[in-house]
């Protein structure tokens, strides 16, 4: 299935959905998941759109609601997850207290990171924007989708490699899906590292990119990752802006 270039109308029409929870778990020390049940919903997005997940009741002086990129893909039926950060703000507080059955409001789908699983891609991660790409191999995973695909995930340090474990074991079991990792504060953690150390910069993107496959660029993260990836794939590297999508996550 084609997703990008689709006319608009394409797009599920967003809607509020009331979900209760099916579990939550730590995703990494700073960060968790949290599934929720779709089942009978008709809830339905693409590969890999976003929700605003509204929590009533939680007093925040920003407001009870954030938006989170899902985590989890189209082709998990029954579900959707989003993975966050855990911060001490009221909502974040309330939310990694929510308990089995108990519900968010959910409004969605919004977005239009879509991924076009018919073209190869890399897809650049800092930190926390990995979720998205989460959804998007789990997807090319799930329907075979050819590739090749692959994952170029930064953190601060290895245990905030957020799905590294199943990400590794996807490469691992599926032909045309690979991951690599670097780590930009290895001395921070008490994990032993000897993989990849510092910044997502030209070199690792160059060695990556085969030119000669075309492949499609997405890029999510913080704002100034995401800039300086951008610029680094567009004005040193030469890749079509065309070719390259991106996902801001505003607001921390
Ligand atoms: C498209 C998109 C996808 C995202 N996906 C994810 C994801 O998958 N996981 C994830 O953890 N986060 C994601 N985010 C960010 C998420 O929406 C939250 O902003 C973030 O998690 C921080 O929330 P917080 O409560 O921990 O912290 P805070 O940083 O305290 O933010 C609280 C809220 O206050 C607002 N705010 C803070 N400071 C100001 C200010 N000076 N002026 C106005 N408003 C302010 C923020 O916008 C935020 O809504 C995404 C954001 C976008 C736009």
């Amino acid at each position: 299935m084609h997703v990008i270039g689709g006319p608009p109308s394409a797009l599920p029409v967003p809607g509020r959905y009331v979900l209760p929870l099916i579990d939550r778990r730590e995703e990494s020390p700073t960060s968790m998941t949290f599934r929720f049940s779709t089942e009978g919903t008709g809830f339905r997005y693409l590969s890999n759109q976003a929700v605003r997940v509204h929590l009533p009741g939680v007093d925040d002086p920003w407001g009870a609601v954030r938006t989170f990129s899902l985590s989890s893909s189209p082709s998990e039926a029954g579900v959707l997850s989003v993975t966050c950060k855990i911060s001490d703000t009221p909502f974040k507080q309330a939310f990694s207290r929510l308990e089995r059955g108990e519900t968010a409001e959910v409004f969605g789908p919004i977005g239009h990171f879509l991924f076009d699983p018919g073209r190869p891609a890399v897809f650049v991660a800092g930190g926390i924007g990995v979720t998205p790409f989460r959804g998007m191999l789990r997807y090319a995973a799930d329907t075979q989708a050819p590739g090749p695909f692959t994952l170029l995930q930064s953190a601060r340090v290895p245990e905030e490699l957020i799905f590294r474990s199943e990400l590794s074991g996807l490469a691992r079991d599926r032909p045309g899906i690979d991951v690599h990792y670097t780590v930009t504060r290895s001395a921070d953690s008490r994990e032993p590292w000897s993989g990849r150390q510092g910044r997502i910069d030209r070199t690792w993107l160059e060695e990556f990119g085969h030119p000669e496959r075309r492949p499609r660029w997405y890029v999510a993260g913080l704002p100034e990752m995401v800039y300086a990836v951008v610029r680094t794939l567009v004005e040193e590297l030469g890749v079509a802006e065309s070719d390259v999508h991106y996902e801001m996550f505003r607001g921390f």
